[in-house]
């Protein structure tokens, strides 16, 4: 049987964060809301989610304990010491570490070595824009040096670093995205994930949408910037670990934006299309495309989508196999 690596996810609500950017619906998208008294219950609760994940390993499979949801490293530092005890406990066989998720502005030298001491082995920072204007216009607290200074201190401490970024974010360009994804592969990332904009009610995103400030992206267009800085990751060796939110209630309830539950997948059959597309020049009229072993359905795209699309603009007929010594997204083709 195959093997997996998976997180076991527990979630931090909004209180391990001080601020409020205008596109956060946190206690919407955890749907729990904790105080910080509760410590002692919520490490019981972290124990039991641990211990029940554990349960569903299969022989041979391993996983990692992921505080994801707020920002970690700016909870109450007892809690946070608390939270990452009990966590540690598990490490061992088949609890390879721990994973987390924060902002830039809550790493600094000590946190390192708190975060080190207790068995975290990955760190997932919430970059989303390196233009200090959309920052700004955003609340994110912050400017780009910092979240460049908190990941060469991450990578100096021997951390595995994930940047997550996000397009369509208010007054941003497809130009900042994919500048953004550059700074992610320039700052030392291991990994990537890409979340495209959703509007959430109640939020000051909804509000400017409502005035008329903002325009919510379309799926087909956050499809295509999504995929513009996905070939970024692609292109550089960075692993992307997710495009899109998990579906959800709330993702569902959501009034506007990139809440298409496949979102990710679109995004993938779009880094298809332009590679293919790309090495398409100059080839002679019948192609066969070879792609990553599994992913034949993702290169001819939802309803033949890629193909239809690339014989149209080229002329050319396509058709699809396997190779199985293509690495993710790469992609080769022969003429008949
Ligand atoms: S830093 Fe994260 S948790 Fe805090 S308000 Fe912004 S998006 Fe929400």
């Amino acid at each position: 049987m195959k093997t997996r690596h998976k997180n076991i996810p527990f979630f931090i609500p909004h209180e391990g964060c001080g601020f409020r950017c205008i596109f956060c619906s946190q206690t919407k998208i955890t749907g729990v809301c904790r105080s910080a008294e509760q410590t002692a219950e919520e490490c019981r609760e972290l124990a039991e989610t641990v211990e029940a994940s554990l349960m569903t390993l299969h022989d041979g499979d391993s996983a990692e304990i992921a505080f994801f949801g707020g920002s970690f490293t700016g909870i109450e530092r007892e809690r946070m010491i608390s939270l990452l005890e009990t966590a540690e406990k598990y490490i061992g066989d088949r609890i390879t570490g721990i994973r987390l998720s924060t902002r830039p502005d809550y790493i600094d030298g000590e946190i390192c070595d708190i975060l080190k001491a207790h068995g975290v082995t990955a760190v997932e920072l919430g970059i989303q824009s390196v233009s200090d204007r959309v920052l700004d216009l955003n609340r994110r607290g912050h400017h780009s040096d910092v979240s460049e200074k908190a990941c060469y201190l991450l990578k100096e401490n021997g951390f595995l670093l994930t940047g997550q970024m996000m397009c369509g974010l208010y007054g941003s360009t497809r130009e900042d995205e994919v500048d953004t994804a550059g700074a992610i592969v320039r700052w030392g990332c291991d990994s990537a994930r890409i979340y495209p904009t959703v509007v959430f009610s109640g939020t000051e995103l909804m509000t400017l949408t409502k005035q008329g400030k903002y325009t919510p992206l379309t799926t087909e267009e956050a499809v295509s910037r999504a995929a513009d800085c996905a070939s970024v990751f692609v292109k550089n060796g960075v692993k992307i670990l997710r495009i899109g939110l998990h579906s959800s209630e709330n993702l569902a309830e959501a009034p506007f934006g990139a809440k298409h539950p496949a979102l990710g997948e679109l995004v993938m059959s779009e880094i298809y299309y332009k590679e293919i597309r790309d090495a398409l020049g100059g080839a002679g009229d019948n192609v066969v495309v070879y792609v990553p072993l599994g992913c034949v359905s993702k290169a001819v795209g939802q309803h033949r989508a890629n193909a239809v699309r690339l014989e149209n603009e080229t002329g050319k007929r396509l058709s699809f196999r396997e190779d199985k010594s293509l690495p993710e997204y790469k992609i080769r083709i022969e003429t008949n």
